[in-house]
């Protein structure tokens, strides 16, 4: 039987414009959802985002726009979607890094860190969940990291972030553990744990390892898996967006506070 549970369903991706976010945007859309799209980008971007989501069978999408540094904007664009329609899923997967050891990284970059990847989540979250409860079926999938499981060295910031979301995402799954019940969904808050995962987010992280072996791009990737993810290879962000749509349908309903890697072993060392 085809379980047609999240056609018609809205579901608000943040930072879906690319990589991971425009990926499960692109799967929700295959399961039928309404897709608001969000993220920086310039025209062109924006566009194919949408087009990208509408093509894989979304029921509708449309690009709300919100630079996440900004509260203010952030409210006004929870509006703006929840006008368009109720959020059912919220997908908080926009995120920024920078590496730089501690001392070196200066309140500027831990600011702007720590509003993307943190603030900016429990701000669409705290206008969100309320109504998910009244409707007795909500999600919250939260793209946290490895980094918010364990650390690394030069990425203070980022790890604080990523700890921060997935503390986050506990407390709410505990607040919200008893809102609606099995045939309605409940509502649950779960992250996502990725390792390295083939985006733009992780180039830099790419060029200087490349850089500094003095070989191809190939061997600067190799080195970065070598030192962290036992698999030795990289996440599709296609892959990111299977265990997001799984974690929305109704069969997930009791699987909440949870915070799953997708790292290829990076964690159980
Ligand atoms: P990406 O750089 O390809 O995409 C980031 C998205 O966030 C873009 O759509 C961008 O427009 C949006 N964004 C950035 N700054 C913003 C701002 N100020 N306001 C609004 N939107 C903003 O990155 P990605 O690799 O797809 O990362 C997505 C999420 O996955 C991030 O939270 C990242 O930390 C996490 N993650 C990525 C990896 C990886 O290896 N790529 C690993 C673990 C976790």
């Amino acid at each position: 039987m085809v379980d047609r549970f999240l056609k018609g369903k809205t579901a608000l991706v943040t930072g879906s414009t690319q990589g991971i976010g425009l990926a499960i945007a692109k799967a929700l859309g295959e399961a039928g959802c309404r897709v608001a799209v969000h993220g920086l980008g310039d025209a062109d971007t924006v566009n194919l985002a949408v087009a990208a989501v509408q093509d894989a069978g979304a029921a509708e999408a449309r690009h709300f726009d919100a630079d996440f540094l900004d509260p203010v904007a952030i409210e006004a664009m929870m509006g703006e979607v929840s006008n368009w329609g109720a959020v059912d899923i919220l997908i908080n997967n926009a995120g920024i890094q920078k590496t730089a050891p501690l001392a070196d990284a200066g309140p500027e970059t831990w600011n702007a860190i720590l509003a993307v990847n943190l603030t900016a989540a429990f701000h669409t979250m705290r206008l969100a969940l309320p109504a998910m409860r009244a409707r007795g079926y909500g999600r919250v999938v939260n793209i946290a990291s490895v980094h918010g499981l364990v650390a690394s060295r030069d990425k203070a910031p980022y790890v604080a972030s990523k700890h921060g979301l997935v503390g986050l995402s506990k407390t709410a799954a505990m607040e919200y553990a008893d809102a609606g019940d099995r045939g309605s969904g409940g509502v649950t808050v779960n992250c996502i744990c990725p390792g390295w995962t083939q985006t733009d987010l992780i180039e830099p992280q790419v060029q200087a390892r490349t850089q500094q072996l003095g070989g191809g791009r190939d061997a600067g990737v190799a080195d970065l898996l070598r030192e962290k993810q036992p698999s030795l290879r990289m996440s599709d962000p296609s892959e990111i967006g299977v265990l997001a749509v799984w974690l929305c349908h109704r069969h997930a309903h009791n699987m909440t506070g949870t915070a799953i890697p997708i790292d290829g072993g990076w964690t159980a060392q």
